[in-house]
């Protein structure tokens, strides 16, 4: 049987207002053929994917149709939008007989105009593909889940874990769509969108209310008659019209039993939906404070609404500030994206003093820049490769500097890449983490990398398109009521209406 795999991945956030273009998936780089997984085996989603066709058997052969990625940013804009839709079209339509298609998307990619990116997406392969050749959706949990995804596809997948497990989630894609073509599973989905939103504080699967509800899924895929349960906290920067939580059970051929677990993991989720509201950050000088005293080992310093991994633009400037105006003893890492200040030393060359304004070039209803003088101590930029990042290898960072001010060391960079949340970016331009007392991370639970150096994570009250105070935020297409935005105590998921109850 001949498969065919598609991975074409944005997160995307409504409030950093910088479109993400073709430069920024390039930056990732966009593969076609096989090209695809001789980069890739081993790596990521594609990599599970790879690895579960390869133990299936000779008989199963996968086709590696596209792969593009981008790191979570603004909305897509129209061009992107048209290349991706124009190579799609054209792969699947030269890809020859198929039996299926693992399609991994990320599931809250929004486009200039459009909502629902993936909801097209799926549209445009099932119409090439026809009604009957099945379609498994591998999607991250931070998804936005839509009727159209739902409809279109005939299984729905996603991450489990929070850092995410996407090799896993790729192993899991096949696995599933391999066993429909051999043992004819018949998968029966039904979901239930949950009126709920919040902060990213809770998101990890390893403890809280978040552990709760993923273990139970968890615990619902022992009986053999279930074949994935997905629970979908989206994240809390989409502004989409069909936008909110869900929860999507898939079983083969049982239709009450999807609905009844579909109906309980909604209402498991809404019943603690006060303690996925739960807030821990400290205040920014308290942050830092803390993090200078702290006895050894380096401190991470989570900058949460300045979150790279979550799309805001990593132009914030405000633990800077703070670092600067306190005058910490300890000594401080810092990425930066701008591509100004980056052309602007990398110009300047290395050895040479600068004075500068520095952050909210890019989101300035957040930031603004504040002056600095200090040394060009590195300068480069391209292509790096990392040792350290599970989703891939080689990343573009474009022109970068590293840059010294005072005690704070910072990578500014003119692309997003991984901002400086994986040790190897540091690395790849001559500077050591573990040299540090702090580092501030762009991430609100990417802490993985990291780890192993780390004494400590301090969870930083920061503003930003991904801050936690959510309710401020300029929401303007949500779909209303919705928790917390507005007082709701009376939602169960057995009485949810469409589109939460689902056809066959
Ligand atoms: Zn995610």
């Amino acid at each position: 049987m001949r498969i065919a795999v598609i991975h074409v991945a944005q997160e995307t956030n409504d409030f950093n207002p910088i479109a993400t273009t073709l430069r920024d998936y390039e930056a990732f780089g966009i593969l076609e053929g096989p090209a695809i997984f001789e980069q890739l085996r081993g790596f990521g989603q594609i990599g599970g994917h790879l690895a579960a066709v390869e133990a299936a058997g000779a008989d199963v052969q996968s086709v590696p149709l596209l792969r593009a990625w981008a790191v979570a940013g603004g909305r897509v804009d129209a061009h992107a939008y048209r290349f991706f839709a124009d190579r799609m079209r054209a792969v699947l339509s030269a890809a020859g007989p198929l039996d299926g298609l693992s399609l991994q998307l990320h599931g809250a990619c929004a486009a200039e105009g459009i909502d629902d990116v993936e909801g097209e997406q799926i549209a445009l392969c099932r119409e090439i593909l026809g009604p009957n050749i099945p379609i498994v959706l591998e999607l991250d949990h931070h998804a936005n889940v839509t009727r159209k995804m739902v409809s279109l596809s005939d299984a729905i997948v996603a991450h489990r874990t929070q850092p995410h497990d996407p090799y896993d989630t790729g192993v899991i894609g096949a696995e599933l769509l391999i066993r429909m073509l051999r043992e004819g599973l018949r998968p029966t989905v039904a979901w239930r969108k949950i009126p709920l939103l919040s902060h990213q504080e809770q998101f990890l699967t390893s403890k809280g209310p978040m552990k709760v509800w993923f273990d139970w899924a968890r615990a619902m895929e022992r009986d053999p008659r279930v074949l994935h349960v997905a629970n979908f906290p989206m994240q809390p920067w989409l502004d989409v019209a069909e936008g909110g939580w869900a929860t999507v059970v898939v079983t083969n051929g049982e239709r009450a039993l999807a609905e009844a677990l579909a109906d309980e993991m909604a209402d498991l989720a809404w019943s603690m939906r006060d303690a996925f509201q739960v807030r821990e950050a400290l205040d920014v000088d308290e942050a830092v404070r803390q993090a200078d005293l702290a006895p050894q080992g380096l401190v991470v310093l989570s900058d949460t609404g300045d979150t790279v991994f979550g799309g805001a633009a990593g132009d914030s400037n405000v633990l800077l500030e703070s670092m600067l105006r306190q005058g910490i003893r300890g000594r401080a890492l810092i990425p930066l994206i701008s591509p100004e200040a980056a052309a602007r030393l990398v110009a300047a060359g290395e050895g040479a003093d600068v004075t500068l304004p520095l952050g909210g070039d890019s989101t300035p209803a957040f930031f603004r820049p504040i002056e600095v003088t200090g040394r060009v101590r590195r300068v480069g930029g391209g292509t790096v490769r990392l040792d350290d990042y599970n989703h891939q290898p080689l990343i573009n960072m474009g022109k970068t500097a590293v840059f010294d001010v005072g005690p704070v060391t910072l990578l500014i960079s003119e692309l997003r890449g991984v901002s400086g949340n994986v040790p190897g970016v540091y690395r790849a331009f001559g500077v050591e983490p573990s040299d540090y007392k702090m580092a501030v991370l762009k991430t609100a639970s990417n802490f993985q990398y990291f780890a192993s150096l780390t004494s400590q994570v301090l969870r930083v009250d920061t503003r930003g398109p991904g801050q936690s105070d959510i309710e401020t935020l300029p929401w303007r297409r949500f779909p209303r009521p919705i928790y917390p935005l507005d007082p709701m105590q009376d939602w169960c998921g057995a009485r949810a209406a469409a589109p939460g109850r689902s056809a066959d």
